[in-house]
């Protein structure tokens, strides 16, 4: 592109100029003709009326004019010495004199009937002449004089400023071309900065920016560039996320399984044999069953995710006294079980635009969570509230509490932070990724705020604006 640029302007710079420099050599060669012509016609007519005088005097005292023309003529001559310019007279069709002519002259010519009217004309050759030639007035008609002027030293000098200019241009070129080379660098650099930039985004350094300058389209383009590479990179970043994810799941769910199917495949194993006392095989099969409800358990939580995946849930007006009750009838024996009390609380009624069965799934599964990590004789409470537009449902428990670090992994499927205290309490691992996906189905909010050994409080944000 720029290389095209270049030879196109250089070309039609180089056509520009040679125009320019023949227009003005034109130009300088007429006014040098019509000085040149000026001058011969005034010449001729100076000569021509002095000649007419010399001839009335002598035809005045009996002599011919024809014949002493030579004699007549003599002083013109002299007179024109020093110049390249000639003279001739014609009598009758006939030259009867002619001076040292710079070129062989025509036959005069043949009477044009147009009285004092001269002929100028332009004879090319070598030397190029200017003819001026006109006929006398009566009763001299039968006489014409011609003077010819030498064009040699105009031409050639035309000629020879002529080379001067188109030689200047032929030296004006390369400086030409060297600018303009420097000016297409210059405008150039933006476009070899986005193409540089474009390639090691290709190559996958997608921090890659271009330097904005200025405010003009060259500054808008490197602008939008940079916008554009900023979204490649967050989506790329985005799908690296999703794919890390990906994995980290599959790592996980297989671990998951590993450890409960080798567990439950030796204590199979250890069953086999003859010889194995009552109260081993009571201990064993009671593992074994303990180990296929968690991975039961773990499969239906897995195909709860699947389907929050894959299907929109029905909508509905859900009223969160109702949905408090529903709960509070199932959580209320757990959390007696472990001497926990669990309490309830909203100011007035509130509704909810929801499923009212995947509501309950997250409600519940957020307080056996808090109940969990409580210690016996604590307690629970589960509230709503309205927070500008929006409903606010907490879940706060005086639990265990986790670290800063803990909480940013909380929702990530599988990830448990005490496992061996989670396993033994029958978790999975997946429960909160449940709830962020019910959440998210919901446009709903949920995060946590915890204090190791404090307590934890679970935050649910339904926006209705
Ligand atoms: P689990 O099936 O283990 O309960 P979750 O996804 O529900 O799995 O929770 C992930 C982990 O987050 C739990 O193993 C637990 O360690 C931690 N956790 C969740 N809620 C609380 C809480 N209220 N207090 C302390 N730790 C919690």
């Amino acid at each position: 592109m720029k290389k095209r640029t270049f030879f196109a302007v250089l070309i039609l710079f180089l056509i520009f100029l040679n125009s320019m420099i023949l227009i003005a050599s034109l130009v300088i060669l007429n006014s040098k003709l019509s000085a040149v012509r000026e001058r011969c016609l005034a010449e001729h007519y100076v000569i021509a009326s002095s000649l007419i005088g010399d001839m009335q005097a002598l035809e005045q005292r009996g002599i011919p004019a024809a014949e002493s023309m030579d004699r007549l003529m003599r002083t013109y001559t002299h007179y024109l010495q020093g110049r390249e310019d000639g003279l001739a007279v014609a009598f009758s069709g006939e030259w009867i004199y002619r001076s040292a002519l710079p070129r062989e002259v025509p036959n005069p010519p043949p009477d044009t009937g147009h009285g004092q009217e001269r002929l100028v004309c332009l004879e090319d050759g070598t030397p190029p002449v200017l003819l001026v030639y006109g006929s006398f007035p009566a009763p001299w008609q039968d006489y014409g004089l011609l003077y010819m002027g030498n064009l040699d030293e105009a031409v050639s000098t035309w000629r020879h400023t002529k080379n001067i200019l188109f030689l200047a241009g032929a030296l004006v070129m390369p400086v030409m071309a060297f600018f303009l080379f420097q000016f297409l660098n210059l405008l150039f650099r933006p476009l070899a900065q986005i193409s540089s930039a474009s390639a090691r985004i290709a190559e996958g350094n997608y921090k890659s920016r271009l330097p904005v300058q200025g405010k003009d389209e060259v500054a808008s383009v490197a602008h939008n560039f940079n916008l554009m590479a900023q979204q490649v990179e967050a989506q790329i970043l985005q799908l690296q996320d999703i794919a890390r994810q990906k994995q980290q799941f599959i790592d996980n769910f297989s671990h998951e399984l590993r450890i409960p199917l080798t567990a439950i495949y030796g204590y199979a194993e250890y069953l086999q044999k003859a010889s194995v006392p009552e109260e081993d095989r009571y201990e064993c099969t009671q593992f074994i069953m303990s180990e296929c409800s968690r991975l039961q358990s773990m499969a239906y939580q897995l195909l709860d995710m699947a389907l929050l995946r894959n299907s929109a849930p029905e909508e509905e007006d859900c009223d969160v006294a109702e949905l408090f009750a529903g709960s509070e009838k199932l959580m209320h024996v757990r959390a007696a079980e472990k001497g926990i009390r669990l309490s309830y609380a909203m100011p007035r009624s509130l509704l909810l635009r929801g499923n009212m069965d995947q509501l309950s799934i997250l409600l519940n599964n957020l307080i056996d969570n808090a109940l969990k990590a409580s210690p016996p004789e604590s307690e629970v409470r589960v509230r709503a509230r309205p927070e500008g537009a929006d409903i606010i449902i907490e879940v706060e428990d005086h639990g265990i509490g986790m670290e800063p670090e803990q909480l940013s992994h909380i929702k990530e499927a599988f990830y448990r932070v005490d496992k061996g205290r989670s396993r033994a309490l029958g978790g999975t691992g997946l429960g909160l990724s449940i709830c962020e996906g019910i959440a998210q189905l919901h446009q709903a909010e949920l995060t946590f705020s915890s204090r190791k050994g404090e307590g934890t409080t679970a935050r649910l944000r339904f926006f209705r604006g």
